[in-house]
């Protein structure tokens, strides 16, 4: 891959005292939610979408009508991922089997098991934060490694359920209707139950960390506003300036890898002392 992980960062006093004052506000806040994106998969080696070294930029974009086609066809679209042709399919797959946890996953999967993190809410369909240890996971856009039957929902690992290419599309043990990959396609509505979990978690959310999201796709976008709408505090790290920037609470203007192994440094090493 082009992007090179970004692991010699080395944080200034600045921003490492505002680390330090984060850890403080994770931990004096009742409920903290993780909100990630493509960003904070970038030191895995996993490029965003658009942009420069971008997936799309490099393989072409997926179809906009993704789901529909899926809907019209679904055994030729079984077919076709099965075998995909298109590049973008094939840079995904290969991209997304080389990669690992980095230290920013690692570090949010660590702030749960310290109870200073409720629940990671992901957009991102890479399984790394379940590979880094997250166990109250909501991946809103679902996760690559898995399939969904279209009509009850159920989830199955990819290795759970086997797919038969004579007997396309596989169908679901439970209620016999379409299984398709977790992945949520352009054109398809994001599953309603990860969705009133989300909602849930963020009526409950006093402090949202938000990582690696320019925060322009809905409904995630809206999250750390009801955080701030009810007084809230709202984290961004990002190493570039977004259009949420200046709403955030607190702005860590770093990679998440380093950025937030600091913040979980300053917050152990203040249990310690407390
Ligand atoms: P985005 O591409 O809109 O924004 C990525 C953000 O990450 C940018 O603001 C960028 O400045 C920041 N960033 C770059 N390097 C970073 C680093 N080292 N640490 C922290 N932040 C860093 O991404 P998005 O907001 O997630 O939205 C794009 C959509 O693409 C999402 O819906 C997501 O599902 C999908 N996507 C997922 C993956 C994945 O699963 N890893 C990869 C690409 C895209
Ligand atoms: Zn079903």
């Amino acid at each position: 891959m082009t992007n090179a992980p970004q692991t010699e960062f080395v944080l200034d006093a600045s921003l490492d005292a505002e680390s330090a004052r984060v850890a403080d506000a994770l931990h004096a806040a009742d409920h903290v939610l993780a909100l990630t994106g493509a960003g904070l998969s970038v030191e895995s080696g996993i490029p965003p979408f658009r942009g420069p070294g971008g997936l799309w930029t490099k393989y072409g974009e997926p179809p906009m009508d993704g789901y529909q086609r899926f809907l019209a066809d679904p055994a030729a679209a079984w077919r076709e991922q099965l075998n995909p042709t298109a590049p973008w399919a094939v840079g995904l797959a290969e991209t997304l089997a080389a990669a690992k946890p980095n230290a920013g996953h690692k570090a949010l999967a660590e702030l749960e098991r310290r109870g200073a993190c409720a629940a990671v809410i992901t957009q991102n369909i890479d399984d790394l934060h379940r590979q880094a240890g997250s166990q109250t996971l909501l991946e809103i856009h679902g996760n690559y490694h898995w399939l969904r039957c279209i009509g009850c929902n159920q989830r199955f690992a990819k290795d759970d359920l086997k797919v038969d290419p004579e007997r396309l599309p596989p169908r679901c043990p439970s209620c016999s209707e379409v299984v398709k990959g977790d992945t949520v396609q352009f054109g398809e509505p994001i599953p309603p139950d990860v969705l009133e979990s989300c909602f849930a978690q963020v009526a409950l959310a006093d402090c949202m960390l938000v990582v690696g999201t320019s925060t322009t796709v809905y409904p995630a976008a809206d999250f750390p506003q009801t955080v701030l709408r009810r007084g809230g505090c709202v984290i961004e790290v990002n190493p570039e300036e977004t259009d949420f920037s200046e709403l955030a609470t607190y702005s860590l203007r770093g990679p998440a890898g380093a950025v937030l192994t600091r913040v979980l440094h300053h917050l152990t090493s203040a249990e310690a002392t407390r």
